[in-house]
């Protein structure tokens, strides 16, 4: 039986996820974009539907059992069951461990982890019945450790050790479970960083790629490429790992 080719990616509404939605589009997905608001997701939307695509944007919070559930049956509704899953919503709350709050940890945990299980609780009933499904979850480089960045860190080696178990669990359903892991990539995230330490981002971007060995840093459409090749047919004998991409060997 064919699989429908529907897709959805959480923080889609700029970013990596935005230039993730817009690459699955491209590769004939009709794509579910979520980000906070839907107002938010009328950019991504407008850039897939412009270029002949498929997509709707729905405002829900990945943190939100409720919301969660009704965001998927919407997608569900309007294009057919979701065989592809992106877990890409993500925010950091940067501090010393001294200075963190309760509230940046569990803010962050709550995004990636609580958000990525939601998501994929919920997107798993359609891949299983499909028998064929791709969940991508992004990790990061920081899960190796990250100064400043106890719950960000924690979280994205969250990230993998989830990843995994997915990957274990839901492989006999024709279901492949992969991580990401990026480096440096140039988004509203790492400008936000460069702002915290009261850095120029043209400097911090020339910093940062001086220690990477391509020499530059990541865009997102370098991280969309492998979504797209992670999300398609030829990658089935791949589940369970972590791609670093950060412009060179990490771990
Ligand atoms: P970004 O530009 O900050 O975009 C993240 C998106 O997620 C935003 O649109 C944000 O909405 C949304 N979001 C936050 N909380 C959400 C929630 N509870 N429910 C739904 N959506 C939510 O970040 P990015 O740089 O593209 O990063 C995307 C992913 O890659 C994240 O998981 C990040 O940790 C990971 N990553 C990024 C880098 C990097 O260098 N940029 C490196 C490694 C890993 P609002 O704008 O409304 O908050």
């Amino acid at each position: 039986m064919a699989h429908s080719r529907v897709a959805i990616v959480t923080g889609a509404a700029r970013g990596i996820g935005a230039a993730v939605a817009q690459r699955l589009a491209q590769d004939g997905f009709a794509v579910g974009v979520i980000d906070l608001t839907e107002d938010s997701c009328a950019a991504t939307v407008e850039a897939i539907t412009n270029k002949g695509g498929q997509a709707i944007g729905i405002g829900a919070d990945v943190t939100d059992a409720d919301a969660v559930t009704t965001a998927v049956d919407r997608v569900a509704g309007e294009f057919g069951p979701p065989t592809v899953l992106v877990n890409n919503a993500g925010i950091t709350r940067d501090n010393l461990l001294f200075r963190m709050t309760e509230g940046d940890w569990d803010a962050v945990l709550g995004v990636h982890l609580r958000g990525a299980f939601l998501m994929s609780r919920e997107v798993q009933k359609h891949q299983t019945e499909q028998g064929w499904g791709r969940i991508v979850n992004l990790s990061s480089t920081s899960a190796l450790g990250n100064r400043g960045q106890a719950n960000y860190s924690a979280a994205k080696a969250g990230m993998q050790g989830f990843t995994k178990t997915l990957a274990i669990e839901l492989g006999k359903f024709g279901v492949t479970v992969n991580a990401i892991a990026p480096g440096f990539i140039e988004t509203d995230m790492t400008a936000a960083t460069a702002a915290r330490l009261e850095v120029d981002f043209e400097d911090f971007k020339k910093a940062a790629a001086a220690t990477i060995p391509v020499q530059r840093v990541g865009q997102p459409a370098d991280i969309a490429a492998l979504v797209s090749f992670l999300a398609g047919e030829e990658s089935g004998f791949i589940s369970g790992q972590v791609i670093y991409v950060a412009g060179g060997p990490k771990d």
